[in-house]
């Protein structure tokens, strides 16, 4: 018999998305080639890419509102690293929320780059509850909030209004419940937890925050360099990818 796992992550995946990867591997659109042995750049894996990331926009509800879906390598930790990178004007400063382990990673990272105000923090108790009222500079470059505190198991009911980006860690709640996204400016989440196996990280950006910093930025953690390549700016990691997609199709048949 099949077993669960209860754990945040790898988590398990719909049994037709197995099946149908698996038949990948062994011969991907009956090209009697794998999946795993093909051109990045061939009309059918550029197909999955193009598939993968409109359907994220159309299941989150941001088709056409100037948004871009990218499949990035790095795990979800490294977004720590690319949203300060790519969002934090030089001599600028940017708004965290302090609601756990992982909210505390990526406050780590931002303070290599400028002044990290924490604005909010229930870590004196253990970080049991969200903090609520929390007053957010409006001369930041953005607000930074984890969703859903995988650790200690509070998620974010409702998110603070602000005329500043607002930037969401939704690793262990993508695609779990319905929220209005067009409220995030940059969403991203590990595959992982909700989506597919380990090895790609979904990014959600709106486009226009971008190249606001007046800082150079490396071209492998350059939001704009991936979408101008169209999530193909290196070799993607493709089995991840597909895995992801066949999972999305799985959750739009179900109504989305
Ligand atoms: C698991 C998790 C991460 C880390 O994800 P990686 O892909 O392993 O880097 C980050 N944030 C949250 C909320 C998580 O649950």
């Amino acid at each position: 018999m099949k077993k669960h796992n209860y754990s945040a992550g790898p988590c398990i995946l719909p049994q037709e998305v197995f099946e149908k990867s698996a038949q990948a591997i062994l011969n991907f659109n009956n090209s009697d080639l794998s999946l795993l042995e093909i051109s990045h750049r061939s009309k059918d894996f550029v197909a999955v890419m193009d598939d993968a990331r409109a359907l994220v926009l159309e299941l989150l509800g941001l088709e056409n509102k100037g948004y871009q879906a990218l499949f990035l390598a790095g795990g979800a930790s490294l977004e720590f690293l690319m949203v300060p990178y790519n969002l934090m004007k030089v001599d600028g400063k940017a708004a965290y929320l302090d609601t756990g382990t992982w909210a505390n990673n990526a406050i780590k990272e931002a303070k290599h780059f400028g002044e990290t105000l924490v604005v909010g923090s229930s870590k004196e108790a253990n970080y049991n509850y969200i903090p609520k009222n929390i007053e957010i500079p409006t001369d930041a470059s953005y607000f930074h909030c984890t969703s859903n505190n995988t650790i200690f198991g509070t998620q974010m009911k409702s998110f603070p209004k602000t005329n500043i980006p607002v930037v969401c860690d939704m690793s262990s709640d993508i695609f779990s419940r319905t929220l209005d996204f067009s409220q995030f400016d940059i969403i991203y989440a590990g595959a992982q937890k909700n989506m597919g196996p380990a090895g790609t990280t979904l990014v959600v950006i709106k486009e226009e925050i971008l190249g606001k910093t007046g800082r150079y930025i490396p071209s492998m953690l350059d939001y704009e360099k991936h979408i101008k390549a169209e999530s193909m700016y290196n070799t993607p990691p493709v089995f991840p990818v597909y895995a992801s997609l066949l999972t999305l199709q799985w959750l739009k048949n179900l109504g989305g």
